[in-house]
């Protein structure tokens, strides 16, 4: 059962005797004034049952702690210290200095219950209502700033030795657990205890700069993964109930064969060249992924994709892709949310090159959305890039800086990249075919079936309000930087969901922050009288005269004094 604060105030909160020696213009202070209406116990109603269980710790407590936690960057444990013994977090929560309000599994619980719901879109949307009862945000028609930032993942990487090791355990647990044993017990008797120790690699004594024992090693450790699959066959067609479960760790470790092995015909084994596009890097995070920062710097986990509103800087949409996903994943999906979160249409979305491809160009354009983005251009190496040549699509022509035109067209079928050729006894004798083509084939020139798109994108970016748009794009950048501040650069918890509402709780924080400080410029009162912090003239009255008798009848003496 959902517990609830009481509306009643409570004499000696903290928020009463020591708001102002906190600061009422600071977040805490911001949070003090507005926790009421900001986060109720009633819009988390759908979490509890109605009329049955123990009673819960008011959710909008719990709420509130989450805030700041996220706020703060702090662990569960540092957080609950924090409600006995910060000033500011009794202030911001309005708890008494003796008050212990929550314990911490009783928080994890409600964070649970918060991702089960999938309430993070709501919560966003609250940091949205409170912007525009604070008259920070106004508009009803919006334009959108998209980008991704890297989320490093919370899953130890390793090489695919232990990596194959770490899967055996992990389905040896899952096979123990079905037999009532304990799994290093259980693999004793399986002969696996090699897989138990620190290190695969540690235990394994072999000099690792010889190929041939390399191979041998990751043989035995291919064979042994294999018996354990034919045994999780069998413990599943035993054990019904249990076969779900089995099945999850079965299949990874069979990925984890697919993914990295080359098994030769006549069993050996050896790790396969290359790496494979979608390749699971940790057996704790499966869903964590190979990912590109830019050419050079690569990182394992996920990306944060953000929309952000340009003219108030407030955060609208937000979703963790895979960390090899393309920028562009789920863009029309952040315009959505983002729609919904503010209540606003949007008008136009804003992004870098890496959402100017054809296929985002065309799925906004299905929606008749505007989408300003650059126009990625493909490099040639030192020869004439494709923005040389000019194609006319009405003509279907192609003119080459060289002025000689083609209307040759290869591969030509409806809704497909077309691939233009130019003459190739024309070409063989060009005076800039040097820079234009290597080998002895003509030149060629693919065109896209979203070609128009792009062509209006060029001319679109090159006017003065398309530039201006483009420079203006840069607010994204500040927000990505106040959430790594907030601490996504580096996940807290395995998988995406979960590290898409420890994003959630940052973009909430970044808003409200927002919020807040336009609260403190316009100097107006950051909190608003409800019928709950109207209390009466009563207590009002009892408070001050507490403060004096206080003054008055106790002495702060020190304690060696
Ligand atoms: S090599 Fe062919 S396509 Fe290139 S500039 Fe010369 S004629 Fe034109």
């Amino acid at each position: 059962m959902m517990g609830t604060r009481s509306p009643q105030e409570k004499l000696f909160a903290a928020d009463h005797l020591y708001l102002d020696y906190v600061g009422r213009e600071t977040l805490y202070g911001y949070l003090a004034q507005n926790r009421r209406h900001l986060f109720r116990d009633e819009d988390f109603a759908a979490l509890y049952c109605a009329n049955n269980g123990r009673t819960s710790a008011p959710p909008s407590l719990a709420i509130s702690i989450l805030f700041l936690r996220a706020y703060e960057g702090v662990s569960f444990v540092e957080a609950i210290d924090r409600t006995k013994y910060d000033l500011r977090w009794k202030v911001a929560l309005g708890l008494e200095v003796e008050e212990m309000p929550v314990q911490k599994s009783a928080l994890q619980e409600f964070e649970a219950k918060l991702v089960i719901h999938e309430l993070g879109e709501a919560l966003l949307k609250k940091s949205i209502d409170e912007a525009r009862r604070a008259g920070y945000l106004r508009n009803r028609k919006i334009r959108v700033a998209l980008d991704t930032t890297p989320i490093l993942g919370k899953g130890a990487v390793k090489d695919t030795y232990n990596l194959l090791a770490e899967g055996i355990v992990q389905l040896v647990c899952r096979l123990a657990e079905v037999d009532a044993e304990a799994p290093a017990a259980w693999a004793e008797r399986q002969g696996l205890s090699d897989y138990f120790g620190s290190s695969l690699k540690g235990v394994a004594a072999i000099d690792w700069d010889d190929k041939k024992q390399r191979e041998k090693v990751l043989t035995a450790i291919v064979g042994n993964a294999r018996q354990l699959l034919d045994l999780a066959k069998r413990f599943q067609e035993a054990h019904p109930e249990q076969a779900e479960v089995i099945a999850t760790a079965a299949a990874l470790l069979k990925r984890l064969i697919a993914q990295d092995v080359e098994e030769k015909p006549g069993g050996n084994c050896r790790i396969k060249q290359g790496t494979e596009k979608d390749r699971v890097v940790s057996v704790t995070d499966p869903e964590a992924r190979h990912g590109h920062k830019n050419a050079s710097k690569l990182f394992n986990g996920h990306k944060a994709a953000v929309a952000v509103d340009m003219e108030s800087q407030l955060i609208g949409g937000v979703e963790v892709l895979a960390g090899n996903a393309g920028d562009q994943e789920k863009s029309l999906e952040l315009v959505h949310q983002t729609e919904r979160v503010m209540e606003v249409t949007v008008a136009e979305t804003v992004g870098d090159c890496a959402y100017g491809g054809g296929p985002t160009r065309r799925a906004f354009a299905d929606e008749n959305r505007i989408l300003t983005a650059k126009v990625p251009v493909i490099s040639n190496g030192d020869c004439f890039p494709k923005t040389e040549f000019t194609i006319d699509l009405e003509k279907m022509e192609i003119r080459c800086p060289a002025g000689q035109t083609t209307n040759e067209c290869r591969l030509a079928r409806e809704g497909e990249r077309k691939r233009f050729q130019f003459d190739a006894a024309t070409c063989q004798s060009c005076s800039l075919r040097a820079q234009c083509v290597r080998g002895q084939a003509p030149r060629t020139i693919s065109v896209q079936a979203e070609e128009s798109l792009q062509q209006q994108a060029r001319a679109h970016n090159q006017t003065e309000a398309g530039r201006k748009t483009l420079r203006e794009r840069v607010v994204i950048e500040h927000r990505l930087a106040r959430l790594v501040q907030l601490g996504i650069r580096k996940s807290r918890y395995f998988g995406r969901i979960k590290t898409c509402m420890q994003l959630v709780m940052a973009a909430v924080v970044a808003n409200i922050s927002l919020v807040a400080g336009y609260c403190k410029r316009q100097g107006a009162p950051a909190g608003i009288p409800s019928q709950e912090t109207v209390y009466d003239t009563n207590i009002g009255f009892l408070r001050v005269l507490f403060v004096i008798l206080t003054r008055l009848f106790v002495r702060h003496e020190p304690a060696w004094a």
